[in-house]
Formats: C-alpha cells, sequence, structure tokens
C-alpha cells in the first residue's frame, strides 16, 4: 500500500509538473475603460484615474523564483499597471531603482522579519543600518527613514510571520494575502488546486480562499484611531517546495506569477494618469498608497469593474477614500456604487457595523446621524457556495481632520526624575572572543563621557558583540533608565539590565535604542525592557541587578563594523512624584 501511495504521489507531482508548465488560459479582459470623469450613474464628476497592480512580491533577489523583468512580463501580461517588489531584506541593500519593464511600472519596497512578524516597508531608501529586532524599534526605523509599513499576512497560521503587536503604530494592514490563503491549506486541497492550476490557475488558487476575515473587524477598530491602509496582497514567490524541502532542492515554480497576478488586485485613485516617468511615477503611487487612496479585491472571484465610494458634506463638497472630513461624519452622505457580478451585495460599515446595504451595483447610500462614527468603508460581497464573502474591499473615509504623525505617537514623554547619586561610576568593556571593545573614560564639560571602541569581527553573523558593562545597584524605586548617547554614525544599540542568576552570563533584559552623531538624552521605562532570552517573560528583580549594559551586536550592527560609541549620565529615575 505504501509503494502505491508513493507511486500515486510521484503521478501527482508529474502531473503537477507538467500541468504546471502549460501556458496559462488566455483570459477575457474585463469591461471596457470607464470614462473617468463621469459616475457609474453617468453623471459628471471630477475625473479619477484608477491604475491597478499587484502588491507584496518576491522576486530572486529573495526566496521568489522570477526576476524583475520576468516578474514584469507576467504582469503585462495579468494586465497590471504597477508591481511593487517586497523581497525579503533588512534595508541595508540598494532598493532597485523604479523603472517601467514591459510597460509595468515597477517599485522596489522591502520585507522586513522582525522578532514580532512580518512587515512590508514601502517609499524607504537604503537605510543607514539592518532593520531588525523588535518590532516597535523597526517600525520606528521605518518611520524615522520616511517610510511607512504595512503588516504583512496578519492572518497566517504561522505565528512567527504574522504581524502581532496591534498597539504598534503600523500604516498599513494586508487583509488579504493570497499566499496564507494556500499555504494554510492542507496538503490535500492544495495538490488538487495545483493540478487545476494549469487549466485554470486563478480559479483554482480562488478555491482556496477561505471565508472568514478577522482581520477586517481589526482594521476596522484600527482605523478608529488612524489612517490604517488596507490592501490586497499577493505575497507572489510562483513557488513551493522550499518548506518541504530545506535548501530549496525541491522547487516548483507554482502559483506561477500570472496566475498570482489575476487573483488580487489593488486599485489606486489618481487625480492624473501615470507620466511614463518611473521615478515620478513611482512617488504618485507611493503617496496614493500611504494616503490610502486605494480599494482592493479577490480578482479570481470575479474582476472588478468600476468602484466608487465617496461622501458628500452636508455643503457639497466631496470627500474620497482616504481622506479626512474635517469636522466629523455627522450629516455627511455616503454613496457606494459598484460595478459586480449579479447577486453582489455592497455594503456601508462603519466602525465595523453596517450601516447600509444593498444590491450591486447600487448606489447605495446612507446619510450619517449622530453620534457620527469615526470611519467609514465600501465593501461588495458576492455569492460563494451557500453564502456571501468580501470580495472587494475600500479604504476609509475618516471624520476626524487628520492624524497626528507617527513620531508623535511612538515618542510619549516618560515622566521620570533622575535619581541622585544612581549614576554608574565603574565601566568595563565586555566582547565575544573574537570581536574588540576598548573602553576611555573623559570629562568634558564637569562630566565624565565613557566612551567604546569597538569592532565586531567580519564573517558571518554569529553572535557578535561588544559592550559597555556598568555595575552598580539599582534603587529600588527606578522606574527608567536614563543616559544620553551618541556614535559616530546612525545605529541601534541595545540597553540592557543583567541579573546574575540564570546560567551563562547570567539573565538579561533589554531595549534597543536609536543613536547618531548628535548627542541625545534618552529615557527608557525599566517596563519596556523585554527578556533577551527567548522563551521568559518575568520582568527584572532590581533588588539583583547588578549591571547595566550598552551592547552594539549584529542585530542592528554588520559584522566587521568599527566604530565609537559615547554615553554620560547613566543613572536611574523614579517616576515624577514619586519620592
Ligand atoms: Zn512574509
Ligand atoms: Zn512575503
Amino acid at each position: 500500500v505504501r509503494t502505491l501511495v508513493a507511486a500515486a504521489g510521484v503521478a501527482g507531482l508529474l502531473a503537477v509538473l507538467a500541468l504546471a508548465t502549460l501556458p496559462p488560459k488566455p483570459r477575457p479582459t474585463g469591461p471596457a475603460a470607464p470614462d473617468p470623469a463621469r459616475s457609474l450613474d453617468g453623471t459628471p464628476r471630477e475625473p479619477l484615474h484608477v491604475a491597478a497592480g499587484a502588491i507584496h512580491v518576491h522576486t530572486v533577489r529573495s526566496d521568489g523564483t522570477g526576476t524583475a523583468d520576468e516578474v514584469a512580463a507576467a504582469a503585462a501580461r495579468a494586465g497590471l499597471a504597477f508591481v511593487v517588489f517586497t523581497d525579503h531584506g533588512d534595508g541595508t541593500r540598494d532598493p532597485l531603482p523604479p523603472q517601467y519593464r514591459s510597460g509595468v511600472l515597477c517599485v522596489d519596497a522591502l520585507e522586513i522579519s522582525t522578532e514580532g512578524g512580518h512587515l512590508v516597508a514601502l517609499g524607504l531608501a537604503r537605510t543607514p543600518y539592518r532593520l531588525a529586532g523588535e518590532p516597535r524599534d523597526v517600525l520606528e526605523d521605518v518611520h524615522r527613514f520616511g517610510g511607512f509599513g504595512v503588516a504583512a499576512h496578519p492572518d497566517s497560521s504561522k505565528g512567527e510571520l504574522a504581524w502581532r503587536d496591534w498597539s504598534l503604530p503600523i500604516d498599513g494592514v494586508e487583509w488579504f494575502n493570497l499566499d496564507t490563503e494556500w499555504r494554510d491549506e492542507g496538503p490535500g486541497r492544495l495538490l488538487l488546486a495545483l493540478l487545476h492550476q494549469g487549466v485554470r490557475p486563478a480559479p483554482a488558487l480562488g478555491a482556496l480562499v477561505r471565508p472568514d476575515r478577522p482581520v477586517l473587524a481589526r482594521w476596522d477598530r484600527l482605523a478608529r484611531t488612524r489612517r490604517v491602509v488596507g490592501l490586497a496582497a499577493v505575497d507572489a514567490h510562483a513557488r513551493i517546495g522550499a518548506d518541504a524541502a530545506p535548501g530549496g532542492s525541491l522547487r516548483l515554480r507554482v502559483p506561477s506569477y500570472e496566475a498570482s497576478f489575476r487573483t488580487a488586485r489593488v486599485a489606486v485613485e489618481l487625480a492624473a494618469p501615470f507620466s511614463g516617468d518611473a521615478w515620478r511615477d513611482m512617488n504618485t503611487l507611493l503617496a496614493a498608497l500611504r494616503r490610502a487612496r486605494s480599494y482592493g479585491w479577490i480578482e479570481a472571484f470575479a474582476p472588478a469593474g468600476r468602484v466608487e465610494f465617496t461622501g458628500h458634506r452636508p455643503d457639497g463638497t466631496a470627500i474620497g477614500i482616504g481622506e479626512f472630513a474635517g469636522h466629523g461624519l455627522e450629516g455627511v452622505r455616503l454613496r457606494a456604487a459598484a460595478a459586480a457580478p449579479p447577486d453582489a451585495e455592497i455594503r456601508l460599515i462603519c466602525d465595523g457595523m453596517v450601516v447600509a446595504s444593498g444590491p450591486a451595483p447600487g448606489p447605495v447610500l446612507r446619510v450619517i446621524p449622530a453620534p457620527p462614527p469615526e470611519a467609514c468603508r465600501a465593501e461588495v460581497r458576492i455569492r460563494r457556495g451557500n453564502g456571501f464573502e468580501p470580495w472587494l474591499v475600500t479604504n476609509h473615509i475618516y471624520g476626524r481632520a487628520g492624524d497626528p504623525s507617527p513620531a508623535q505617537t511612538t515618542s510619549a514623554a516618560s515622566a521620570t526624575m533622575p535619581i541622585e547619586g544612581a549614576g554608574v561610576a565603574d565601566w568595563v568593556v565586555e566582547h565575544d572572543a573574537s570581536s574588540e571593545a576598548h573602553v576611555e573614560t573623559r570629562t568634558a564639560d564637569g562630566a565624565s563621557e565613557v566612551r567604546l571602541r569597538y569592532r565586531l569581527a567580519a564573517g558571518a553573523r554569529r553572535g557578535q558583540y561588544a559592550a559597555l558593562a556598568g555595575s552598580f545597584s539599582v534603587p529600588g524605586d527606578a522606574a527608567a533608565i536614563h543616559l544620553t548617547a551618541a556614535a559616530d554614525r546612525p545605529m541601534r544599540l541595545s540597553l540592557q539590565l543583567r541579573q546574575p542568576d540564570g546560567g551563562g552570563g547570567g539573565r538579561r533584559w533589554r531595549r534597543s535604542i536609536y543613536v547618531d552623531a548628535i548627542p541625545r538624552a534618552i529615557v527608557v521605562p525599566i517596563a519596556d525592557l523585554r527578556p533577551a532570552d527567548p522563551g521568559q517573560d518575568d520582568r527584572p528583580s532590581l533588588a539583583r541587578v547588578h549591571a547595566v549594559l550598552v551592547v552594539v551586536d549584529t542585530t542592528n550592527t554588520p559584522p566587521g563594523q568599527g566604530g565609537l560609541v559615547a554615553v554620560r549620565d547613566v543613572t536611574f529615575g523614579r517616576a515624577a512624584g514619586a519620592r
């Protein structure tokens, strides 16, 4: 029996291989391009240009199987106007310059692996150090260097990949991720889908799409507090097998890029069509994505024709997708219409509640009463099996006037006062066997400054580190670590407290801090420290802590790098008002 099963497995695999190489069937293209200056019901409006594309695509620059040119050619065959590459990386590689390939605008972005899941970062140039470590720090760095961060595949069943910390000021969320959908399926259904994939690639993948979308409710909750862009991502690799076969010895180039591109799409609404200048068009595209001027749909269910979602204030002025109404949504007339398959239902959803619905093409209308909700969106659901499932999802229209910048949200002032006489006096260096570290103490402006000269050993990342270690006893009422720090280049240091118990070098709690050439006062609440070793979740016991460490390690610093770090005024703070 076992031999039979194995033989059947091999035969199945061969069939998949044979089918996978078949060219996909040409598909009828969608409805004729609509007139950008007219609404679905024929009334004139501000011209709106729509460009549809694919977001979250891996190439050979990470774990995809296609080159940028091959991916672009597949995108062109699928009728896309743009593709956003998101190869895995840490920001230290130059992004590909934007370029039209096969007539498709190709924009490079990044998927960063944090300790709390994957983050897609758009709009980043090359960064001066590795973006890695805790999700809060990676997101802060993405903002620091001008990008915006999208929580990748939050519904993934693979816990280490899915984004988890929803208290962080993420800028976007993938409400759909094709890769998650089909990888989460059992092998039987997957094999069936692959057998179909050569014949009807996109519908075969669509058959794997799950009906539940818990992330939509989460997204609606986030949208009440700030603008969070919802995206339908393909997460295309054109690859299976690497999970099952480490080293990638068994790699099938399925589902093909083209099949993925026919599965989920994002459309951006633009004031003018792309110009043909790749740099200019990249900036236009990124601005539209950042401002949530977009909607997405599951193309495998049905191609989207025309979708409109607008608000009109009582004075008649219009509010578009992703925009802020300014004075709340009370009295705003929402209107949604969509050219959709028969049986489709359009819903207006405000703060997660359905406030109006009706059959496509609509329009579905609702004048928002008091008390007004914070954020409303439109969703088109189509019949699948016995029920209705989300097919097309717009971004929100927001009632408020705008959002604070992410920097304002992340740097909440911590109210602690330095404790007299709690400073650290003695500093030594610690380092791994192959790295170098030297300490110098100098007195400048009456304050003593401690300098770490370091060089991490070159080669592969294998836990190289160089650190300043100060010994002291922590006041029992300490609530924060205070210090002033600078470095000869922008970098991230790990600030740590160490307890002597536990195996080896003791147990440590850490928080990473950003430093550059300008000395800055830094306050790290002790409650913000997290265990350095996985599997722990307790707090340091201040009575037992005997050292504070300022560490350069390979989380954010590449092997082989040398330089200078300076710290002074290292002390502890107690909560303001406490004695
Ligand atoms: Zn990922
Ligand atoms: Zn990915």
